[in-house]
């Protein structure tokens, strides 16, 4: 199959140069040419699958072509080695635990599956690509340990010095091998600007094959849609009409399961919550889409002021503002309201919820208040223990640590420290 730009479908690209390049030519994101439905009969008996048959069977038509199926096969059991559990906490609400990974994060699922599809791309190639990301926390981990090893493939990783939580900079910085972190004397968004010059630097490009490893590029965030799938599976008894509230920053993960959807996955509505940044939120009251600079929130991989896979949601809806509302809701709430959210489920359902679980549970509740009848499904994006302190100091427990953050977390910090982008295109230039 073929992607093509959204600032210009005639630029198109198979999935192969989609992967390695992340983004077109011409600066859009790029988009599947067609989303076939699967038949009814895949939904109807989707309990005697495997989770291996389901994800084979959803991402096959994006592949076709580009990747042999013996080797789909073993890219995805190798991908989903872990569970995806929906856990009921309250009558019709039940969370979806996408936690059970080696980052225990959302990310270690379409990191894994991309860093297998380079592994895969680059065999028998000559150059290297190098796989340059700026992370705010989550991403650099799972990228990292997704890479790790990749012949052919070398990581960059930049992070803001002091900014992410000791679990997340030992993820990034004790591995070794192929992948290098930089910790940049700045904020966040100095390490994505950093990035993206480096991306626009033709005296970097003509010389290296750089590819991004964000949810911009095709095969970090279709890969996401499978475990919508898998709730769905776990929930179809219930009878009722589903409906998934996704915490999200950078909106691909709701997007992935809105993809799900036009592959015919029943169901009734989506609701994209936010913490304050609030930009998607107020695009769904008046139809204006004004990107602000991102506020810091206690669920900080959230904290997004300008979501970069908006367009492809307005996309599915072919910009159709009615229709789009039609099937998704989105709304922000505070981090008071969010603490309080993590004490009420943890008192009542003796649940523990990180802070973006928490903002995901609030926004299901927000809509089942008007929509009563419906299975709620909020999807729990990463284990409490990554974000130890506000857990420990809003909820006055201390929980368990487990074993593969307990590994990282007495190995040795080995980093880079940078302060300016001449220091990075130094580092690429000469290694
Ligand atoms: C990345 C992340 C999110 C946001 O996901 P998007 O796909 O960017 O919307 C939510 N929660 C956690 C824990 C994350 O790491």
């Amino acid at each position: 199959m073929n992607f093509y730009s959204l600032n210009n479908p005639k630029i198109q690209a198979t999935f192969k140069d989609a992967v390695v390049a992340g983004i077109a030519p011409d600066k859009g994101l790029y988009f599947p040419e067609r989303i076939e439905p699967l038949p009814k009969e895949f939904f109807d008996n989707i309990t005697a699958l495997s989770n291996n048959e389901i994800a084979f069977k959803a991402i096959h038509q994006f592949v076709e072509g580009e990747i042999p199926d013996d080797v789909l096969k073993n890219i995805i059991s190798d991908v989903l080695d872990f569970d995806f559990p929906i856990v009921e906490i309250e009558e019709n609400v039940a969370t979806l635990e996408l936690f059970h990974g080696p980052t225990m994060a959302f990310k270690d699922v379409g990191a894994r599956f991309m860093a297998n599809c380079m592994g895969y791309f680059s065999k028998g190639e000559k150059t290297e690509v190098t796989v340059l990301v700026a992370t705010s926390g989550d991403t650099g981990g799972a990228v990292a340990n997704g890479f790790l090893g990749v012949e052919g493939v070398n990581v960059v990783i930049l992070y803001p010095s002091g900014k992410v939580s000791d679990i997340q900079e030992k993820q990034l910085t004790t591995l070794g091998q192929n992948i290098v972190a930089m910790e940049v004397n700045g904020t966040f968004d100095d390490c994505q600007r950093m990035v993206k010059t480096a991306f626009l630097d033709t005296e970097i490009t003509d010389h290296k094959k750089l590819t991004s490893a964000n949810s911009i590029n095709i095969a970090r965030w279709l890969p996401q849609l499978f475990y919508f799938l898998f709730a769905y599976k776990q929930a179809s008894s219930k009878g009722k009409e589903m409906v998934f509230s996704v915490p999200s920053g950078n909106f691909g993960n709701i997007c992935a399961g809105m993809v799900a959807q036009k592959l015919g996955m029943p169901v009734k509505h989506f609701v994209a919550s936010t913490n304050v940044n609030d930009v998607v939120p107020k695009f769904m009251k008046k139809g204006v889409y004004q990107p602000v600079p991102s506020k810091a929130t206690i669920s900080n991989a959230m904290d997004v002021g300008d979501p970069s896979n908006f367009i492809r949601i307005r996309h599915l809806y072919q910009d159709n503002f009615d229709a789009l509302k039609e099937n998704l809701s989105s709304y922000s709430f505070s981090d008071e309201t969010t603490r309080e959210a993590m004490k009420k489920v943890h008192s009542l359902s003796d649940y523990v919820t990180d802070p973006h679980g928490a903002v995901g549970y609030l926004g299901l509740k927000e809509y089942q208040k008007a929509n009563p009848d419906t299975y709620g499904i909020f999807l729990e994006t990463a284990h409490p223990v990554k974000f130890l302190d506000v857990v420990e100091e809003t909820l006055e427990i201390s929980p368990e640590i487990p074993p593969q953050i307990q590994k990282v977390m007495g190995k040795d910090k080995k980093s880079i420290k940078i302060s300016t982008y001449e220091e990075l295109k130094t580092y690429l230039l000469e290694g």
